[in-house]
């Protein structure tokens, strides 16, 4: 231990996620340390990540998400009676005195300001919505959502003054939380996203089309690559123009990503990243070792360094473990914060969307040479009512390491994306991926895991068995009407229900395939699918037996195809 904490005085800034989970760990650590936390806000330590599922009527009273699990409310004396330390709300901390060790605060009811002294300061500022300067964007009904009081107004506006339009601007995580809570409210949902397809920081495209395809279902309207204009009205917001077109609206909720809020340390003359957020070391200490941050006003870097770094990732997940690596560290333990793999899970309406490492369009901007592979398929046995989930995994080639995950389904994607998360962690590569022991009975999942078949799929092409287009280009050559074969080997009762409507289709079974494949021409390219694509491969497979070159399988098949 560093000291042994008698007299040692730490005062944390910030109280939502990061700073208690600091001051908890501390004086769990270290009893005797007098640990002083302070937050302007009145409210603190609230699940910020619940809000939509407020906005949406889950429950009732927005402070369930101040409660703990047992709904003891989380407090200022709950902090000072239950955790032993103090917790000063209503209080900004307006500089930092490096040399004096000391910070100076202004209570914001009455005015007064003083200073508090510290051996070991705790920044933990988190970020800021952003809020770009749109002509309106002061008029009312005009929201971020980053606070309690924020999704009360915007509850409030539907329920006691008849808002009935929305228009979401941002298709990122929280954006869409917000589209579907809205729109399970029964307001028309309009989304307004400047990239070509929602999701863009988490997703590729043909991924993110998907989930497109699934906010459309639900009777969301979405514009993308539209970029937000003006937002018109009186007092009230009445309409948002794009470049595009005008959206009539009663509220605009604006999602477009958070800054952090690092200025407390800039002005300290603190490291922090030209793009914003401080720059911490593993055990979050700042450029000054008596300073730590840590939670969304920091930058961190990928568990991976050739993934790309630094990398801001705003996440309370994360925000939380630094709370604990910061504790241990001001204690004496020595825990390295290992870095992120930016780890995201959300739902939108009926799907789980999940991610881990970097996209495919990440990785080629980085200059990785990379392989990627799509599956598609049941998450458990079909007579155990399996769902379908679709899997992207990205590898770097040269290392056949796995470097991204993309998944996306009404099943349960969550596991999959945690086994991924954790194989990543360890620097697995895609050939022990594919071998993992995981558990398996029907209820739960196929005997090999969709995690691994993808594994299997994507080993299948590094090694040059498999030979596939991924939806995006698959859709490339159907449109440059390339002289093509459409070859569906499904059954006729599957052909008749549904498939592509293009005259370049031929039907042939695949147990018909290897008797009838001499119908087919082989100096033309042959694209096979099915479904899911397990009988496109096998019928790739089949006519490579036979001869034909020029053959390549639909990544994902029917299920993962994401446009009309
Ligand atoms: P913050 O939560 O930003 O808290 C910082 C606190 O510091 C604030 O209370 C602020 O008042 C106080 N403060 C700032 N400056 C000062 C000052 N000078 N003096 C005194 N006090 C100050 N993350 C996930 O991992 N999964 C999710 O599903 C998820 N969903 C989300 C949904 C929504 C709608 C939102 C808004 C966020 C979501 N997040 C999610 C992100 C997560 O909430 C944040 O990452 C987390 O709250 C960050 O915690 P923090 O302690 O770093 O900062």
């Amino acid at each position: 231990m560093e000291s042994s904490g008698e007299n040692i005085k730490v005062v944390i800034i910030g109280g939502v996620a990061c700073g208690p989970k600091t001051a908890s760990r501390l004086k769990r650590l270290m009893p005797e340390a007098e640990v002083t936390l302070i937050d302007k806000s009145a409210t603190i330590s609230y699940g910020a990540c619940g809000l939509p599922y407020y906005v949406e009527s889950l429950f009732d009273d927005v402070m369930v998400l101040n409660e703990t699990p047992v709904g003891i409310r989380r407090t200022p004396q709950f902090f000072e009676a239950v955790k032993g330390f103090k917790v000063l709300t209503r209080v900004e901390a307006i500089s930092i005195d490096r040399s004096e060790r000391k910070v100076r605060v202004k209570h914001l009811d009455t005015g007064k300001e003083e200073d508090l002294y510290y051996d070991k300061l705790v920044i933990a500022t988190g970020a800021e919505p952003l809020r770009p300067p749109i002509p309106g964007i002061d008029k009312s009904r005009v929201w971020t959502v980053r606070n309690l009081e924020d999704a009360v107004f915007i509850r409030n506006a539907i329920e006691k003054e008849g808002c009935k339009k929305a228009v979401v601007v941002g298709g990122g995580y929280i954006g869409l939380e917000m589209a579907e809570a809205l729109k399970i409210k029964g307001l028309d949902v309009s989304i307004v996203e400047m990239c070509d397809h929602v999701l863009p920081q988490m997703l590729d495209k043909e991924i993110a089309l998907l989930v497109q395809k699934h906010l459309v279902e639900k009777g969301v309207k979405l514009f993308v690559e539209e970029k937000l204009e003006a937002i018109e009205g009186d007092d009230y917001v009445k309409a948002v123009r794009t470049n595009k077109r005008m959206i009539d609206t009663d509220m605009v909720v604006f999602s477009v990503g958070v800054k952090p809020r690092d200025e407390l340390a800039r002005k300290a003359g603190l490291a922090c990243h030209e793009k914003g957020g401080i720059i911490v070391n593993h055990f979050c200490q700042t450029s000054d070792p008596n300073i730590y941050a840590g939670g969304d006003c920091v930058v961190n870097s990928y568990i991976y360094p050739y993934l790309g770094a630094p990398v801001y990732t705003p996440l309370g997940s994360i925000a939380n473990k630094h709370g604990r690596i910061i504790a241990n560290h001001i204690t004496g333990l020595v825990t390295p914060f290992m870095g992120v793999l930016e780890t995201t899970i959300c739902k939108v309406f009926d799907l789980t969307v999940g991610r881990v490492g970097i996209t495919e369009e990440m990785a080629r901007n980085l200059n990785l040479d990379v392989e990627t592979a799509i599956w598609a398929g049941p998450d458990k046995p079909h007579y155990m009512g399996g769902k379908p989930i679709i899997i992207k995994m990205i590898a770097q080639k040269r290392y056949r390491k796995l470097i991204g995950v993309e998944i996306v389904g009404t099943g349960d994607v969550s596991k999959r994306l945690d086994v991924a998360a954790t194989s990543m962690f360890f620097g697995a590569t895609v050939d022990q991926i594919a071998y993992l022991d995981l558990g398996y009975a029907p209820p739960y999942s196929p005997p090999l895991d969709p995690i691994m078949t993808t594994a299997h799929v994507l080993l299948n092409k590094m090694n040059n068995i498999a030979k596939s287009l991924n939806p995006l280009e698959a859709y490339r050559w159907m449109k440059e009407k390339r002289d093509i074969i459409l070859l569906d080997v499904r059954t006729p009762q599957e052909f008749s229900e549904s498939g592509f409507k293009d005259e370049r289709v031929i039907h042939i079974p695949l147990g018909q395939l290897r008797q009838r494949a001499s119908e087919l021409s082989k100096d033309k390219d042959i694209l096979t699918f099915c479904k899911v694509s397990m009988r496109g491969y096998e019928a790739q497979r089949i006519l490579n037996a036979q001869g034909f070159e020029r053959v390549w399988f639909i990544e994902g098949g029917l299920v993962a195809w994401p446009f009309e």
